[in-house]
């Protein structure tokens, strides 16, 4: 494993502080998160892809660093993906921001009430989350979206130190990369099968959530449709109104 150095996860316990502290805490965490290099291939590629650039971007400036998770910091619910995408996030600086597969989750957030409105285009388009926090448990854009297990297991402090920060209630976990950090993270044993539509109630009474991800190969294929991540999302509706 690689030394994340000084962005190494700080013991925290979130349930001894004020709301105010677990606000400021999130921000040094999302501070922190921003300046890792713990990863020399993902480095390499997130600022190699920054200065290239897709050509239908070329005039814009890439963000080319890890993104923070982002959203409610009073949050019963919070959806994890996989790592940033090339010309989306790690263009915008926002998780799912620029690309269609954030199109197609914040639409489906919106249509919820997760989210103040439908698109998600750039870091200062208006877009709020409601009760709601969308991050990921790899920070840097991945090649071909593949972190290796050791790029994996490096960044994923800083997932369980925002989930540590986050009141959640329910996790949507995208796809089945997220789903096995998340039950690892849980530890949960056995090891619980990913699938669309999954649930899986935790000791504590919280509960993780099965969603096929949103990228374009499930999207455009008709794998995933917007009905069936509405589903889900009307799902952890009714959970978080049940807690
Ligand atoms: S993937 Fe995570 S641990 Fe690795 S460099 Fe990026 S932020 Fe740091």
């Amino acid at each position: 494993m690689h030394d994340p150095g000084s962005t190494a996860k700080r013991p925290v316990d979130a349930t001894e502080m004020s709301d105010d502290e677990r606000y400021a805490a999130l921000a040094d965490l999302a501070a922190r998160i921003t300046v890792c290099r713990a990863c020399p291939r993902l480095v390499e590629w997130r600022e190699r892809v920054a200065v290239e650039k897709r050509a239908s971007f070329r005039d814009e400036t890439y963000w080319g660093k890890p993104v923070p998770g982002f959203g409610d910091p009073d949050a019963r619910l919070v959806v994890v993906g996989l790592a940033p995408a090339a010309h989306g996030a790690n263009r915008t600086g926002r998780m799912f921001t620029g690309d269609r597969s954030g199109d197609f989750l914040f639409a489906a957030m919106h249509r919820s009430g997760f989210a103040s409105q439908p698109t998600s285009v750039s870091i200062d388009d208006g877009l709020v989350l409601h009760d709601a926090y969308v991050t990921s448990p790899v920070r840097c854009a991945p090649p071909q979206n593949k972190p290796t297990v050791i790029e994996r297991d490096t960044c994923r402090p800083f997932l369980d130190e925002e989930l540590t920060l986050l009141p959640w209630r329910v996790v949507i976990v995208l796809g089945g990369f997220g789903f096995g950090v998340m039950a690892s993270m849980l530890g949960l044993k056995p090891r619980p099968k990913f699938g669309h539509g999954v649930e899986v109630p935790l000791p504590d009474g919280r509960i993780l959530l099965g969603c096929f991800h949103v990228s374009q190969q499930n999207t455009f294929t008709g794998r995933l449709t917007p009905s069936m991540l509405d589903d889900v999302f009307e799902r952890a509706r009714e959970l978080i109104d049940q807690g």
